[in-house]
């Protein structure tokens, strides 16, 4: 029995993904690339912009055929397309969709799998695990201990409402995990042969705040860090506003926290912040960035721009392109703002910027950018680095340095799950080379 997933959107669903595969290889089935091989196939979906909606109905479309020659396919539609509100509207709407299951979820679709037939004790078990959700029971097996670095959701869902976004009508309110269930996971994940965790949550430095007498985001960290066999651990997304002290000391203290932040601007002018609700200006953005380097000085910023929001004029946009000049962050991740269904920005405003206007101002932070990055990445030249290698891409070893730099290697050796020094010889904006440092002395003889 095969099952075939297709992921798209954020780390969230990546993670929600592989707690799928988990889920499936606990009742026997192995994963295959190819759709047409599979028993299950699983869409895993995300609706933040108009195109990754697109994308989603036109990949389920793709599988009507296999579902017409196949019968007996299990076809699960999952995630934010499907979101946490009823899905009557798409089941008349692809009738050949066998289940639909909201984000984070498998529940459904472990309950549709073994209706009516549990075959053995063990899959009894784990039925009943999954079912009685309890989905903090799941539990993570082969196909995400053979990762080298594994993503656990801590926080699920977002109370937040940004007027533009959808997220918090698709994936439900706030709620953090126990703190016990994270850990217990990392533990598993750990003794797997995990090295490196990424805490996730929509805004992950609210952790706990649901939670009485639980630990915060500075405190689930000094808990991880405890876990033995965990060498890197990261968290994202922030939001500026959450961003306190304590986590701040927490991320300098602790050795296995890298020094790497992804906090969101969106839009560097603060009428264009207050019109989205983001709750800060961008003073206040600038002085958290300034905060953070004078702490944690050699530590590298991400950060996410929507253009194009509504009303955004020339003179506001250039007030990104200002801030984004000034701050010289390490990556800047960049939409053109999409109009989603029952937002409030589409509620209430015109989406009047058009899209050439979107787009030019899209290619001029990128440009931007583009150099910022060439010239912070050029900075690494000569350096020794300590790279956590993950798998090999087209004969290269591909790994991250703490500022979450993406390096290339080559390499006869089995550097899988390994952190070495590596000096790096080439920097472009995207990706750096290096020679370990062993064959780096072996050249200069
Ligand atoms: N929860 C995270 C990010 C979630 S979505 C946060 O608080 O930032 C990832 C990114 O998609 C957002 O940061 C934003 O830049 C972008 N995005 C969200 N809604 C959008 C929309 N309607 N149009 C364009 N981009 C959007």
């Amino acid at each position: 029995m095969k099952y075939h997933i297709w992921t798209e959107g954020c780390q969230m669903n990546v993670a929600d993904s592989q707690r799928v595969g988990s889920a499936l290889e606990h009742l026997g089935y192995s994963q295959t690339e190819i759709p047409a091989e599979a028993d299950v196939i699983v869409l895993n979906t995300c609706v933040v912009r108009q195109s990754a909606e697109d994308k989603a109905y036109g990949r389920l479309s793709s599988f009507r055929p296999l579902k017409q020659q196949n019968p007996g396919l299990v076809i699960n539609l999952m995630g934010c397309l499907v979101g946490v509100k009823g899905h009557e509207k798409l089941k008349a709407r692809f009738p050949y969709v066998d289940v639909f299951s909201p984000p984070s979820d498998p529940g459904p679709l472990i309950a549709h799998l073994t209706q009516g037939e549990i075959r053995s004790m063990e899959n009894a078990e784990t039925t009943r695990r999954f079912l009685t959700m309890d989905e903090e029971l799941i539990l993570p097996v082969s196909e995400r201990g053979q990762l080298v670095s594994a993503h656990v959701p801590v926080v699920y869902g977002c109370s937040h409402a940004c007027t533009y976004c959808i997220i918090p009508y698709q994936r439900g309110i706030e709620r953090s995990r126990p703190v016990g269930d994270i850990i217990a996971e990392i533990r598993s994940l750990a003794a797997q042969g995990v090295k490196e965790i990424t805490l996730l949550g929509q805004i992950v430095d609210r952790y706990g705040k649901d939670i009485a007498d639980g630990p915060n985001l500075a405190g689930l960290l000094r808990l991880a860090h405890e876990v033995d066999g965990i060498e890197r651990l990261r968290f994202l997304t922030s939001h500026p506003n959450y961003f306190g002290e304590d986590l701040l000391e927490a991320v300098a203290e602790l050795p296995k926290v890298m020094p790497h932040f992804e906090i969101p601007i969106q839009a560097g002018d603060d009428t264009v912040l207050e019109n989205m609700r983001r709750g800060y200006t961008q003073q206040d953005y600038r002085r958290l960035v300034e905060k953070i380097r004078a702490r944690i000085p050699d530590c590298s910023i991400a950060t996410d721009i929507i253009v194009g929001f509504p009303g955004e004029t020339e003179a506001q946009f250039m007030q990104t392109f200002q801030v984004l000049a000034d701050l010289k962050l390490d990556v800047a991740h960049l939409a053109r703002y999409s109009m989603r269904a029952g937002t409030v920005a589409t509620r209430r405003m015109v989406d009047d910027v058009s899209d050439e206007e979107k787009m030019r101002r899209f290619r001029l932070l990128e440009e931007l950018q583009e150099n910022v990055v060439a010239e912070i990445n050029g900075k690494y030249l000569g350096e020794s680095v300590p790279v956590l290698f993950e798998e090999k891409v087209k004969g290269r070893w591909k790994g991250r340095t703490p500022t979450n730099k993406l390096v290339f290697v080559e390499s006869d050796s089995d550097l899988r799950g390994k952190i070495l020094p590596a000096t790096i010889t080439w920097t472009g904006p995207w990706s750096m080379q290096a020679t370990l440092q062993r064959q780096a002395a072996l050249l200069s003889f």
